[in-house]
Formats: C-alpha cells, structure tokens, sequence
C-alpha cells in the first residue's frame, strides 16, 4: 500500500509487538540475544553491535521517509559521515565538498581522512561548470548538502545527480537542513542520503544520532559489514527516543517553515540586517531549485548584521546574540526550541582560515515552533 509521509513515519518499521502487542517499538536494552541452539537466532539478532529491534525499527522507519531500500543509524551525524566515507573511498582517491561545507564534515575530511590519504576539493557545487572542471580521474564522489550550513546555499539536486551519473560517480546528499519531509534526495538521483538525525529528525535536543539510507544494494552490504566491524551504533534509547521524535516531524517541519517565514521577513526589513540567507526569499540566488525540490523552505535562516566603522566586523554579530531572551545562545539546531549562534566562533569555528572560513558578521538561527509573534518581537529587541 502507497501511504503518505505521516503514516510512514508512525508507522514504517513500527508494527505492534509480536510478543506482548505493545504498540510503541520497545526499548531492547540488551547486548545479547537467547540462541535456541549453536547458530539459531529466534528472530535474527544475536548481538546489538550487529543489530538490535529498536534500531532496526528507526532504520526501516528512516527508509521509508527518504524512499529507500536499505536504511542505517549511527551513534551519530559525524559517525554516519565517516562510515560512509571510508566505506566508499580508498586512499588515494578523490572527493568534492561544498566551499560551504558544514565545518564538522571539513573537519573530518581535512584532518582525519586526509592523513589518510584522501584527496578533496571545495567547491560552489551551485556552479555546475566549476564542479565539472574540478573534476579529476581520480574523483569517486561528490558530497552535497541542500541547504548548506551555515550559508542556506541550494543546489539542484537533479542537476548535480545527472553530472555524477555522466562521471559514473556517487553523489552523496547530506540532507539535515531540509529533513526528509521538505526533501527527498533518492528520488532527485542521488546515490546515498545521510543525515544528523540529532537535528529535526529527533526534534527536540534530546538525542544524538545519524542515519544513511541508500538503493544501492552492493554498497548497503559494505555499509552493513563496517558498521558491525566499526560499531558505531546507538545504544537502544537513543533509537527510541529519535523514533518517538520523527513520529511528528511533517507537523514540526510545516511549522518550522511558517515561523521561519515569519522571521526571514522581519529581518529583510530591518535597517541593521545587511543580508538574510533564506532559500524561501524570492531574492536568495537559490530560490527557484529550492522552490522545485523541496516542500517548503525549512526553519533555518541566517543573517548579516553591519558593525560600527572600524570596529571588529564580529562585534554587532556577537553582541545580537547574547541579547535575545527566547532564542537561546547553542549549538545544534532542528528541535522545538528556537536556537541562535555566532558560527565562525562557533560551530563552524573549524573552518578559520581556510577557503571554508564564514563571515564574521554572520548569525545563524534554527527557528523553533513557538509562536511566531514571541520569535519577531524577540529579534527586533535584540537588534535595538
Ligand atoms: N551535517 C550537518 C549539516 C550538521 O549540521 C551536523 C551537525 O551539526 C552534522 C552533519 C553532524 O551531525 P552530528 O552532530 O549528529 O554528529
């Protein structure tokens, strides 16, 4: 049966217990699993590193929601990441990042897997012609995200999908930002969806975890054997918890967008905000392939504010965001709660210095789904 997101989302992968016929996936906290005989698992599980029920329950519930065969969660975003990337690539070979790649993914492609021997290169993945040309004989993947973090970059998903496929490589979409409820990268033609289920997919700061999901059969078997030779899995609760989660997130999600809407506006108009990123924006150079592949626009916005003349250009920034009361000075972003933070100190203070640095002056905000007047009336105070 072809049923709609909500209905995947409660209950893909989450069938009533066959045992006790409880109706929520229980919490399997256990490492081991009763054989009936050498070799004779009751239900397929002999050790939780390998697989445990209430992981497999959010696993087949994440396929479900990005239109996949084979689904995998991990400890978290970054042990995804990893996984993936050492799974798909040899030393010795080549990737493309985006020149705004989320900093925690620089960081680990840069300063882990480079000492590897992996080969990368930033990139304006939105500038199909540079991607092209960045190209080497040795590249084997191109790693997007849409939006980007922290600068709401978009590529087209479809675009950049039909360039890897000529180039017989894999295309790789870190959709956190948009969540599968606003976008569904598989279905756009790229090869393997990864995201931080820490942010919207959990939804309420409570949790950290990752997630893959892939068609690809031959690679879903690679990805299956180093997650059990790696183990990095989460534990039973945190499972649990990012399934009790993603039950709402189409909810969560539309109301996301409407808040942050709401604030995108408010901040375009204000004398103070030299520049709003928000791909709901008519102006933001991505607009249209946002329009064509996502639902709606998502609850991140980032802005631009001007220092005085002379002074440090971070001034205005990191005064703004020590001076909001409901909007709470934190990293992450994705839960209920709205969010803001200074990212070149903050979460992207990896990228100093490199081709990847933020500006200085930019503030970046996860809309929550409080009431949308409480979130305007809290920024406009901050900005004076
Ligand atoms: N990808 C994006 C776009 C992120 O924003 C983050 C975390 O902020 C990650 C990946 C890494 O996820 P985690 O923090 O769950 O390891």
């Amino acid at each position: 049966m072809v049923t709609g997101f909500s209905t995947r989302a409660i209950h893909a992968g989450q069938d009533p217990d066959p045992t006790t016929g409880s109706v929520i996936v229980p919490i399997h906290a256990t490492s081991t699993f009763a054989q009936d005989g050498v070799g004779g698992t009751r239900a397929g599980y002999e050790y939780s590193r390998s697989a445990n029920p209430t992981r497999t329950a959010l696993a087949e519930c994440l396929a479900a929601l990005e239109s996949g065969r084979h689904g995998f969660v991990f400890g978290s975003g970054m042990s995804a990441t990893d996984t993936l990337l050492r799974v798909a690539l040899r030393p010795g070979e080549h990737l493309l990042i985006p020149h705004d790649a989320y900093g925690g993914t620089f960081r680990l492609v840069d300063k882990v897997l480079a000492g590897w021997g992996i080969e990368y290169t930033p990139v304006d993945l939105a500038d199909l012609a540079a991607t092209r040309a960045a190209l080497r004989p040795t590249t084997r993947m191109i790693w997007c995200e849409s939006p980007t973090n922290p600068l709401l970059g978009i590529v087209d998903i479809a675009a950049l999908a039909e360039l890897a496929r000529d180039a017989q490589l894999r295309l790789v979409v870190d959709n956190t930002f948009a969540s599968p409820y606003l976008q569904t990268p598989l279905t756009l033609g790229a090869d393997v969806v990864l995201h931080s289920t820490t942010k919207y997919v959990g939804g309420h700061s409570d949790v950290v975890g990752g997630a893959l999901v892939t068609d690809d059969d031959e690679l879903a078997e690679r990805l299956t054997f180093a997650q059990n030779a790696v183990g990095a899995v989460p534990g039973p609760f945190d499972a649990w918890l990012t399934l009790r989660g993603v039950k709402t997130l189409a909810v969560r999600m539309e109301r996301h967008s409407d808040n942050a809407e709401r604030v995108a506006a408010a901040l375009a108009s204000h004398p103070k905000v030299t520049r709003v990123l928000y791909p709901g924006l008519p102006e933001h150079p991505g607009h249209e392939a946002a329009a064509k592949q996502m639902r709606r626009f998502g609850g991140m916005v980032s802005f631009q504010v001007a220092a005085a003349p002379g002074a440090d250009p971070a001034t205005e920034a990191l005064r703004v965001c020590a001076s909001t009361r409901l909007f709470t000075l934190a990293e992450s972003l994705g839960g209920v709660e709205s969010l803001i933070e200074h990212p070149g100190r903050m979460t992207h203070a990896s990228t100093e210095g490199s081709l990847l640095e933020v500006p200085a002056d930019l503030i970046r905000l996860s809309v929550g789904i409080e009431d949308a007047d409480d979130l305007v009336e809290d920024l406009l105070t901050a900005l004076g």
